[in-house]
């Protein structure tokens, strides 16, 4: 039988063979594999389902990230999917794989963080599993969260004239992420030296805590705006627009000018000899939300100041960055496969 490396396919075309092997049967499965959330209908509302795996040595580093944090973002990163169909997370599930290397008080550490994510989110931790793991520390988390009927976003939905608009900035998680792996490898070479990471807080807090965004859904809602689109930002820009766009059948114009990116990503990039807006295509770990508006709806959504219309939604077929100087670039990265090149 032929044998296929699974680098052929890559974690996306992987997911698309999975997904062409599946029907689903049950009236109540509204949307199954292919979106941030799956969408189950509950009769009077939508139940959404998300789950993530974060694996030590792939997704996280233990010598620079605590515990405390990682539970935090094992949270964080399954409600900016549940945030995505523009819905609010309810309750949990976390598993958990590990082995004799983490004593109790480092358990307790890692729930102090889920429990704390949880409480701000007021999310309900309601079950779990717990195994023992030989490859490192390993987080399942599965999220269950609600949205109203009319108002659940998809990744498909964009329409040409749609303003394209992201929350918060973009770029950040990828600088902390630098600085971290810099001051490991400083720290490796000379055990004396003590990292310097307070003067990064921002950035490498935007690594290691990063936030889901209900904030901005609940925002939404007070002006009664749906987004005709959404997906969050976690593997970098380019490959957010283009999974808006094969999605919805449309392109997108995004303006470089327009990139929201905070002056310390500026500052680092320049550290790094990078440039920013690599960083905030190709970077990854925003968990901030891309959402197209309508031009009618964003009439409503420019006073919030999370908003930033970075572009807006065309008929045609490719996906384009718009330079300061009018240059026109094609987005075509895929984002970061795990599958071919590991973090
Ligand atoms: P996200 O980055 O938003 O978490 P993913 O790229 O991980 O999304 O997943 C995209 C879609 O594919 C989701 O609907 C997810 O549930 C589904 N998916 C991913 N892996 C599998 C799998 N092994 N089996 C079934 N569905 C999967
Ligand atoms: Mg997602």
């Amino acid at each position: 039988m032929k044998r296929t490396d699974l680098a052929e396919l890559g974690e996306f075309g992987l997911i698309e063979r999975i997904k062409s092997k599946v029907t689903t049967s049950q009236p109540s499965t509204v949307y199954g594999i292919g979106d941030d959330a799956a969408v189950i209908d509950s009769g009077s509302h939508y139940t959404l389902i998300s789950t993530d795996m974060l694996l030590e040595g792939i997704h996280f580093d233990l010598s620079y990230t605590p515990l405390r944090h990682l539970g935090y973002k094992s949270i964080a990163v399954n409600v900016s999917d549940i945030a995505a169909m523009n819905g609010i997370p309810k309750q949990v599930t976390v598993s958990i794989g590990l082995s004799n290397r983490f004593s109790v008080e480092a358990i307790d550490e890692l729930y102090e963080g889920i429990l704390s994510a949880c409480k701000n989110y007021n999310i309900d931790l309601v079950g779990g599993d717990t195994t023992s793991s030989q490859s490192g520390l390993v987080i399942s988390v599965t999220a269950i969260g609600e949205v109203a009927k009319e108002a659940v976003a998809y990744r498909k939905g964009a329409k040409a004239n749609d303003v394209l608009c992201v929350t918060g900035d973009l770029g950040a998680a990828y600088f902390g992420l630098q600085i971290l792996e810099r001051e490991k490898q400083v720290f490796l070479e000379n055990p004396n030296m003590k990292p310097d990471l307070i003067e990064h807080e921002y950035l490498v807090g935007r690594q290691l805590k990063p936030e889901g965004r209900t904030d901005v859904i609940h925002e939404l809602k007070e002006k009664n705006v749906v987004p005709t689109s959404m997906i969050d930002v976690s593997d970098g820009l380019a490959s957010e627009i283009l999974h808006l766009s094969q999605h919805s059948g449309c392109g997108f114009s995004v303006f470089v000018d327009n990139l929201p990116i905070e002056n310390k990503t500026l500052l680092m990039a320049n550290e790094f000899k990078m440039s920013p807006i690599t960083a905030v295509v190709n970077g990854g770990e925003d968990y901030e939300l891309l959402m197209t508006i309508s031009q009618q709806d964003y009439e409503l959504v420019k006073s919030i100041p999370e908003i930033t219309p970075i572009g807006f939604v065309t008929n045609e077929k490719n996906n384009i960055l718009v330079t300061n100087s009018g240059e026109h670039v094609p987005i075509t990265a895929q984002g970061w496969n795990h599958l071919t090149t590991q973090k």
